[in-house]
């Protein structure tokens, strides 16, 4: 059989989709690389705001269309929370909740009588994750959060922490190496309360994986900034540890945090930082701010630039609030005027912006080793332009001849320019 996936969202559904490949691969089906060559279609949705359930809906319309003999299959949270509506209104075949996505690809076989082929069946060898086009393997290592963050709809749709043992996450890390893979995300809903159910933690599980395992770069996806146990920043020591944390702030002021029922006030989320930033050079933290939150001043908003000023980030995701129906903000007073959140998050943007740009010029001259990913561009002087990361997640762009493929290879690569809007860097691989 035939299985095409796709997910929105985070990257926790995507490391769910290149999971399920692998399964579908080991017993014995093949990955479709489009909705039209597939027998089953799964979706991973997402509802996170009314936008992203939007999407959801739209994209199980699209697969209707672009296949409309193949059974559906949808999981992930706008399924988990709107399950009869799935069911019912979006024609899927399948609703599989988030509790159950471990048997979803069990589930797909008895519910939709996929026949189960012997293991001797399946290819062998090949990453699902390269027969994806992708290079870098997101590999989930808990799920759920004991938060209660007072915007966030994840929390409800994920249900409580889940961790995965530890000799699951680096046997499957030890099979990706296998298959040539040289990047590992590590990703989940609370990365940081890792373990909190298994007496374990993130710290444990990181020595682990670097023990047992040899894989080239480890990476950790969005962090949480509280949770982390103590000395947590020694560990970055280790060269194949990436020197990068995505961690979400989400507001420079104090009081806006408390109505977020943030666990992390501005005073901690600095010390962090800079522990961070003293453990390892050139460490790169990167951020999520929500502009616009219910009853967000004009003083608080200043706080919060002034703080995003002080800390000067690698990179800001910026979202303006939207109300999330289901969640405790949603029903806050003071929500702010749409004119207001594009002005605020106009000014953010450039101020970010400036420090994104500073923190790049810094790198002209110098020779980071980029794994480059992807199979190229092709240009229309007969060269190819690839794109990759440094090891502090760092974008770089680089033109080669269309007879050199950088593809998953991880090159030391000299920097010589920035890209005119100043967001990646333009290197040549050193010979
Ligand atoms: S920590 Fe907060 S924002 Fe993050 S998943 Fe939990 S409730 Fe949501």
């Amino acid at each position: 059989m035939h299985v095409y996936l796709k997910a929105i969202g985070c990257r926790l559904n995507e490391a769910e989709i290149e999971s399920w490949a692998a399964q579908f691969l080991q017993r014995g089906h093949r990955i479709a690389s489009t909705p039209q060559n597939a027998d089953i279609m799964v979706f991973n949705s997402c509802a996170v705001t009314g936008e992203a359930a939007r999407k959801s809906r739209q994209q199980v319309r699209r697969l209707h269309r672009e296949n409309r003999t193949a059974k559906l299959v949808m999981t992930g949270c706008y399924a988990t929370l709107e399950k009869t509506e799935a069911a019912t209104r979006l024609g899927v075949d399948l609703v599989v909740d988030n509790a159950d996505k471990a048997q979803l690809v069990q589930r797909v076989e008895q519910e939709l009588a996929l026949p189960a082929l012997s293991i001797a069946a399946s290819e062998p060898g090949e990453a699902a994750l390269f027969a994806r086009g992708r290079q870098r393997a997101f590999v989930k290592i808990q799920d759920g959060c004991r938060y209660r963050c007072t915007y966030c709809i994840v929390t409800l749709a994920r249900g409580a922490e889940r961790s995965r043992a530890v000799s699951d996450i680096v046997g499957e890390i030890n099979g990706l190496i296998a298959q040539g893979v040289r990047e590992v995300v590590l990703t989940g809903v609370h990365v940081g309360g890792y373990g909190s159910d298994t007496g374990s933690d993130l710290a444990s599980l990181l020595r682990a994986i670097l023990a047992d395992t040899d894989v080239p770069r480890l990476r950790l996806a969005s962090v949480e900034p509280w949770d982390l146990p103590p000395g947590f920043f020694g560990l970055f020591e280790n060269p194949r540890l990436m020197p990068h944390m995505h961690l979400p702030v989400q507001s420079g002021s104090d009081s806006v945090l408390r109505r977020m029922a943030r666990r992390c006030r501005t005073a901690d989320f600095k010390t962090l930082v800079s522990e961070a930033r003293s453990a390892v050079t050139d460490f790169n933290v990167t951020t999520d701010v929500i502009v616009g939150f219910p009853g967000e001043s004009e003083e608080e908003w200043r706080e919060t630039l002034d703080f995003v000023d002080a800390l000067r980030f690698g990179h800001v995701h910026i979202f303006a609030y939207s109300p999330r129906a289901g969640t405790k903000a949603a029903t806050l007073p003071g929500q702010v005027d749409q004119r207001i959140k594009k002005q605020r998050s106009r000014e953010l943007h450039t101020l970010a912006g400036r420090h994104k740009r500073s923190t790049l010029a810094a790198y002209a001259g110098r020779e980071p080793a980029v794994l480059w990913e992807g199979d190229g561009e092709p240009l229309e002087d007969g060269t190819r332009r690839f794109q990759g990361y440094t090891p502090n997640m760092l974008r770089v762009a680089a033109v080669v001849p269309e007879s050199e493929r950088l593809t998953n290879r991880i090159c030391r690569t000299r920097i010589e320019a920035l890209s005119e809007d100043g967001s990646v860097l333009i290197g040549s691989p050193c010979r």
